[in-house]
């Protein structure tokens, strides 16, 4: 009998922590490299480990942040506080890129408000003769996103979204994708714990939640050459609103996505021929 497994698991239970077993089982094998279900009991030093971080979690600090990484699609990324974690919802955006770009040879990308860059990465790994640049704004998120990018041939650009479209040569890109905020004021008031946790900066977008889209749709289409691709994360009340946006500023061939959950979470379009 795991005591001290069993006694995490109720910690986390009392605390609210949505997936409490999951949590327990991940943190235990975290600090002790091993299965709690497979296991007597932790030593002492590990059992203080595991106390501490199961009191962090239990006060709702993300999973993600606790154990350091997390995975996305089919590799793992270094995430922390500071950083938007990479959700299993940003897949389908991922792969909706990769899908507009099979038949490119060797495509210019660029993943702005790139965060721990789990998108442009995805698209490198795929796509191994895609030239691809993460751009970045927040400080506190830099770091991870230039430990994740090391080594993958990805560049790493620290600039802001609102002005960046200045320094691109026109017609130069093959693909821009985004997963930019995009929660509305009312969202943010009512945020789940863990994401109250995460960079408010990664998740706020004026009242409307649009601010990003405004300026993705109104300055980046210049930065694509003629059928060249726009693909957005979108919140799951969004696809009217960006969609109208994205037709209003002339983009072609307007679609939209669902995620595994079967709520809207992409759109994509392009610049016209
Ligand atoms: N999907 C995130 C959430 O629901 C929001 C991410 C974003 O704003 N880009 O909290």
């Amino acid at each position: 009998m795991n005591t001290a497994y069993q006694s995490l698991c109720a910690r986390l239970m009392m605390a609210g922590v949505p997936d409490a077993r999951f949590d327990a089982v991940q943190l235990y094998k975290f600090v002790t490299g091993r299965d709690p279900r497979l296991d007597n009991g932790p030593t002492p030093d590990e059992a203080s480990s595991l106390r501490v971080l199961g009191e962090r979690r239990a006060a709702r600090e993300p999973l993600q942040y606790l154990l350091g990484e997390w995975d996305f699609m089919d590799f793992t990324l270094k995430v922390g506080r500071g950083v938007l974690c990479p959700r299993a919802d940003s897949e389908v955006v991922c792969e909706a890129a990769i899908e507009l770009l099979k038949d490119a040879e060797a495509p210019v990308v660029y993943d702005l408000c790139a965060g721990t860059g789990c998108l442009g990465l995805g698209i490198a790994r795929h796509l191994p003769g895609a030239a691809v640049t993460c751009v970045e704004k927040s400080a506190d998120a830099w770091p991870y996103l230039t430990a994740n990018v090391a080594g993958t041939g990805v560049q790493a650009v620290q600039d802001d979204i609102f002005t960046y479209y200045n320094r691109l040569p026109s017609g130069g890109a093959d693909l821009i994708i985004s997963n930019p905020p995009y929660l509305t004021a009312e969202e943010m008031a009512h945020l789940m714990p863990e994401t109250a946790r995460e960079p408010a900066m990664a998740l706020e977008a004026g009242e409307d939640g649009l601010v990003f889209y405004r300026a993705l749709a109104q300055h980046y289409k210049n930065a694509l050459c003629p059928g060249g691709a726009l693909v957005l994360e979108i919140g799951w009340q969004q696809r009217e609103a960006v969609t109208a946006l994205l037709a209003e500023n002339g983009w072609a061939e307007i679609r939209c996505i669902q995620d595994f959950g079967g709520n809207d979470r992409c759109v994509t379009a392009r610049r016209p021929k």
